[in-house]
């Protein structure tokens, strides 16, 4: 038998007909969430919370997903009754496609407005199809939609500090007119994704660049098992051109990649490492890593970006750095260590700037390890007027290590990825994220949230704050270690 469609399957086929396969007949091939999808759940959570104070007075229709007939009665019910204006959560069933609307509110007459909540700043095309399958179920059963759309956060609401205002931190951007044309298209889909189900094997498709548009795919790690060690898809910046003409040719491992294929110089270097099984040296680095001003500042901040905004004079997703650490190498090799952690919920970032600045000084490289501790700085800068010259300053003595051994160094075992975490243990091995209580920066920005938190025991508080502190203070001794390294191996 096939089984039903709900809408987030439907989704699911979308982005690949083996996802809704496995979705439907082998779901426990799925991996766990990580820590950043299970945030970003609880997120679109408590947005979808706060946009119902949005639409008030609505009747919750409370049945789960395991009930999903009771809840359609429920939802009959909630619909037949004069007095329901609103109701969230609204269950329906057409064509053996199953979905649960948002919110509903009642318009002119018969009409209803449906509404999906989404927890971003703009509608992004994957939502056109969310709302176009409700429209095509809704319409299905015989409801009249008036309007059909998305609303999400307004990137451009500013926080005054007391209440939020509902209708300033929401858009609504109606798609109706959009779905409406996309009906045909959306019945078409829904009837290739039975005949792909009803299928006993799955579809023959080989993970790919779609396994990570528009979602991460939960069989991710299933799908690369087959694949060699040294993957095509390890090549820096593979373009789809590229896939398809090695698809063509039925390349899937680097070292089979023809000289004659276009490439990039970084691809062609990885690809040169691997076959050769060897790290390239560029012959600057040495010179390019030793030309940093003493003392040498090792640079690192962790930030969190509140989807609904928590302090006065802040935006949706507004970027707020809440702690920094410094390793100073002075030269004659000394190495000391600075950090500030805020402890309190308020914003931190006039405590931040203030101490940063105080450690930093107004010599020496500021060595980071990505653009994005330019970016914060750069943010603080425009936020806070009274320290916008240091700040500026600071700007221009920031280097980015992370560019750098893109563009002089690279190591097989790096398997097409510069992240820390991926290339400290392969050129430090003593040291692993993996000891430490956080180890990623989405964690980092949670156990942050939640120290702040008032209703946290006091010793939760300062295990989590001790933790934090650790985490940072790795991230800025792995520059240094990683930095000593290079030097040694490209003799500078
Ligand atoms: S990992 Fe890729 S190929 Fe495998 S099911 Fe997911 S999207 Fe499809």
């Amino acid at each position: 038998m096939v089984p039903p469609l709900s809408k987030s399957k439907f989704l699911a086929g979308l982005q690949c007909p083996l996802r809704l396969w496995y979705a439907c007949h082998e779901p426990d091939l799925a991996s766990p969430l990580s820590l950043s999808q299970r945030a970003i759940l609880a997120m679109g959570q408590r947005v979808g919370e706060l946009a119902r104070d949005r639409y008030p007075g609505g009747v919750l229709i409370r049945e789960n997903h395991l009930h999903h007939e009771k809840a359609v009665r429920s939802t009959r019910e909630a619909l037949n009754t004069p007095s329901t204006f609103v109701i969230y959560e609204a269950a329906f069933t057409f064509d053996e496609v199953r979905i649960r609307a948002d919110i509903l509110e009642r318009s002119k007459g018969k009409l209803w407005n449906l509404v999906e909540v989404k927890s971003g700043t703009s509608v992004k095309e994957e939502n056109v199809y969310d709302v176009a399958v409700q429209y095509y179920v809704l319409t299905g059963i015989g409801l009249e939609v008036d309007r059909a759309g998305i609303l999400h956060l307004n990137r451009e609401y500013l926080y005054d500090g007391r209440e939020l205002d509902l209708g300033g931190l929401f858009t609504f951007t109606d798609l109706r007119e959009r779905i409406a044309e996309m009906q045909p298209e959306i019945a078409s889909e829904i009837r290739d994704f039975r005949a792909t189900l009803s299928q006993a094997t799955p579809p023959p498709i080989d993970a790919s660049r779609h396994c990570r548009k528009p979602y991460i795919c939960e069989f991710f790690d299933h799908c690369r098992k087959p694949m060699p060690d040294h993957w095509v898809q390890e090549l820096w910046g593979l373009r789809q051109d590229q896939l398809d003409k090695l698809a063509m040719m039925g390349i899937l491992d680097i070292r089979d990649v023809p000289k004659s294929l276009e490439m990039s110089a970084l691809q062609a270097r990885i690809r040169e490492c691997v076959i050769k099984n060897a790290e390239h040296v560029e012959a600057d680095l040495g010179r390019v890593l030793s030309d940093y001003e003493y003392p040498i500042h090792f640079l690192d901040f962790e930030t969190v970006a509140p989807a609904i905004p928590r302090y006065a004079n802040t935006h949706p997703f507004q970027m707020l750095p809440f702690q920094w650490s410094d390793h100073i190498l002075s030269e004659d090799g000394v190495l000391t260590h600075r950090a500030y952690l805020c402890r309190e919920d308020r914003d931190p970032r006039e405590e931040v700037a203030r101490t940063l600045l105080e450690a930093l000084g107004e010599e020496g490289t500021i060595c980071t390890f990505s653009n994005y501790e330019t970016q914060v700085i750069a943010d603080l800068r425009d936020h806070l007027p009274q320290y916008r010259d240091q700040l500026e300053a600071t700007t221009t003595r920031c280097r980015d290590l992370h560019t750098e051994i893109r563009r002089g160094y690279y190591h097989p075992e790096f398997h097409g990825s510069f992240s820390i975490k991926d290339i400290l243990p392969v050129l430090v091995p003593s040291m692993s994220y993996d000891v430490l209580t956080i180890h990623e920066g989405v964690q980092a920005g949670l156990a942050y949230l939640q120290m702040i938190d008032p209703e946290t025991p006091a010793r939760e508080k300062e295990r989590i704050r001790k933790a934090l502190l650790e985490y940072c203070r790795q991230d800025t001794l792995a520059m240094v270690r990683i930095r000593n390294e290079l030097l040694k191996r490209s003799g500078g």
